[in-house]
């Protein structure tokens, strides 16, 4: 049988119980990837089903759903986490792991993982230092001499050894935005709140975030030191927000410290592990392939990409092959905080790791692999789909190619840039030839920042901020950094000519870059009867099936699918006796296609109009 068209257009079809899997936010591109078809038909199915949509866009489940049932799919949507389980199951990786998941016999006590939060300047840095501090004077030897995203210290506890594990970004952000990427990787908060300064809007935003997270919190009630502090004052304002101390009949500790004099911190310490044996089953497998969570990751210039991870299962050694994000490699060494090579990391161990492709991203998980090949092939797939899902979202803030559709629009009356070169007397060339170019009164253009170097971080941020485009003039942004430009959609041109970055530029003022254009479908039509005119030729005696059908506009003619012609022109268009301009869906009318007159009974009409192309 022929598949049916739609439309005019071919799309391979389902059986109705074919099922296909798609990525929440993805778009017609990513599911025609599926289903072997070209994206362009989609969007004309889709639009036959009344729906407008670019191949681009990311849609929803029920427009998904809608079309999977016109082609006979039994579309499934997927969260990214069971994407991701399901990459892992195709090769055999278990990501099951933690206490509820695994067998009571081969969990053993891990230590806990602390993120220190609070409002700015309440001392959460200070206090990160302390703990650190006070744990070189304990006798740790070397002390933590190693930045390295995390440390461990050790505390005696009832007569036992106990480790604790602080993550060294202090905040909630980074909390929240590992979370947000899945990672949960905190076991217990410390809220930090000044006494001389009180419950503050990001002490509350802390806590919710911490309660959201269902993470246990111990206060630190801080700068005790200072003259005029109000510890109680700190206790009786978080009963507010249901953190009740313990001495007031509430489940929270609340220790009073000095980061700045290290008074307390002893006892902060052993109030983080009581807190935890209490509200947590802090348990992990150690005998098993690790994996955990990138946490911090650098470009280091000696050693490659690095990353500090935190094993949240199993145990990792060097050699092992393992995947992180879209990064991946075999531990080549690993560091823990002292800057000392360690064989092997256990569950709750922040340990640097050196050897992998790529620099993974913070939240990033990781997982060992069996070996090295099935390491590179999850990470290849993975940044397929990483690539899939920046594409649906990453629209460039501003671009020089559609800077005149925005200056259209009102969106910016400016173009800011920033420029970077190689040398000093490039940029200052490049600056003095951008400002001589003739921009008219409409735009400005002004240079907001200059410098010498590779583009670095400050240059994409102060780009995002005031939504410049970045020159770079024989200089790059590199590694990270260009992933960042990638990932925000700041715009970085590079050039290693003069007047080819002035007539670029010069032509994007003027709306002159050329645009592109992508067909969209408008209407079509069915031919029922045909009738011979020796006066206008033939006329096709038509219903028109979907859309509007308008004299004038540009029409191809299929038969069974096979395009037979194009580019053929409305040239009229009746209802009955009377002229008309257009003709919607449902109705009959005469269509005249000028001097095209190889017709046939059935013959698709499809109308289209070029627009441009918004660009990714
Ligand atoms: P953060 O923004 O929360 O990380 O705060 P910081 O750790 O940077 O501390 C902010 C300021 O408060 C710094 O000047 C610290 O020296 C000071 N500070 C932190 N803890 C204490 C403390 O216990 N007592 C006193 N007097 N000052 C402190």
């Amino acid at each position: 049988m022929q598949a049916p068209t739609i439309g005019g257009v071919q799309v391979p079809r389902g059986d109705g119980t074919t099922i296909v899997q798609v990525r929440q936010g993805a778009s017609l591109t990513d599911f025609a990837d599926k289903i072997n078809a070209n994206p362009a038909s989609l969007v004309t199915v889709l639009f036959h089903l009344g729906e407008m949509a670019t191949a681009t866009q990311s849609l929803d489940e029920d427009t998904f759903k809608v079309l999977g049932s016109e082609l006979g799919y039994d579309i499934r949507m997927v969260s990214p986490e069971e994407e991701e389980k399901e990459l892992f199951d195709s090769f055999n990786i278990d990501l099951e792991f933690g206490v509820d998941s695994e067998d009571e016999d081969d969990l053993e006590a891990r230590p806990p993982v602390v993120t220190v939060m609070g409002h700015v300047d309440h001392g959460k840095t200070r206090l990160l230092d302390a703990i650190r501090n006070a744990n070189v004077q304990a006798g740790e030897a070397g002390g933590i001499t190693q930045h390295i995203g995390a440390y461990q210290i050790h505390r005696e506890h009832e007569g036992v050894d106990r480790p604790i594990t602080f993550i060294d970004t202090p905040g909630h952000e980074a909390f929240t935005a590992m979370r947000a990427r899945g990672a949960k990787v905190t076991d217990i908060a410390i809220l930090v709140v000044a006494a001389d300064d009180g419950v503050m809007p990001q002490t509350i935003e802390a806590l919710n975030h911490a309660q959201a997270a269902d993470v246990p919190i111990v206060v630190a009630v801080n700068k005790i030191d200072v003259e005029g502090a109000n510890p109680a004052k700190i206790r009786q304002q978080l009963t507010e927000y249901n953190l009740v101390a313990e001495e007031y009949g509430g489940e929270t500790m609340f220790v009073d410290v000095s980061a700045k004099q290290g008074q307390n911190i002893e006892e902060l310490l052993e109030a983080v592990l009581l807190t935890a044996d209490a509200a947590l089953d802090l348990r992990a497998n150690p005998d098993r392939d690790a994996r955990g969570v990138a946490i911090e990751a650098n470009l280091d210039k000696g050693r490659g990409a690095t990353a500090t991870v935190l094993i949240q299962s199993g145990t990792l050694r060097v050699g092992d092959a393992i995947v992180t994000g879209s990064s991946y490699g075999r531990v080549r060494a690993m560091l823990d905080e002292h800057g000392n090579q360690v064989p092997e990391a256990t569950p709750s161990r922040p340990v640097q790791v050196l050897g992998l492709s790529s620099v993974p991203r913070a939240g990033d998980t990781f997982v060992v692999a069996p070996d090295d090949r099935t390491a590179r092939q999850i990470a290849e797939k993975r940044e397929a789909a990483d690539r899939q899902a920046s594409l649906a979202k990453a629209r460039k803030r501003i671009s020089l190619e559609d800077l005149n559709q925005a200056l259209a629009a009102g969106k910016v009356d400016t173009l800011n840039l920033i420029l970077k070169g190689d040398v000093s007397g490039s940029v200052e060339a490049l600056e003095d030839a951008l400002l001589q170019i003739d921009v008219g009164d409409d735009v400005d253009l002004r240079i907001i920042d200059r410098g010498v170097g590779a583009i670095t971080m400050n240059n994409i941020n102060l780009a995002m901020a005031s939504n410049a485009i970045i020159i770079g003039f024989n200089v790059r942004a590199e590694g990270q950094n260009a992933d960042y430009a990638e990932r925000e959609g700041v715009e970085i041109r590079y050039y290693s000519v003069i007047y080819q970055a002035i007539e670029e530029i010069e032509a994007a003022l003027k709306g002159m870059l050329k645009p592109e254009f992508e067909e969209v479908e408008l209407g079509t039509a069915e031919i029922r009867e045909i009738f011979r005119s020796s006066k206008f030729g033939n006329i096709a005696g038509s219903i028109v099936r979907s859309g509007e059908i308008k004299r004038g506009s540009k029409a191809r003619i299929t038969r069974d699918g096979v395009v037979i012609a194009e580019n053929v022109e409305i040239a009229g268009l009746r209802r009955f006796k009377d002229d008309v301009t257009e003709v919607r869906e449902g109705y009959e009318c005469g269509i005249n296609l000028g001097s095209f007159n190889d017709l046939q009974l059935g013959d698709l009409i499809a109308t289209y109009e070029m627009r441009e192309k918004p660009r990714a």
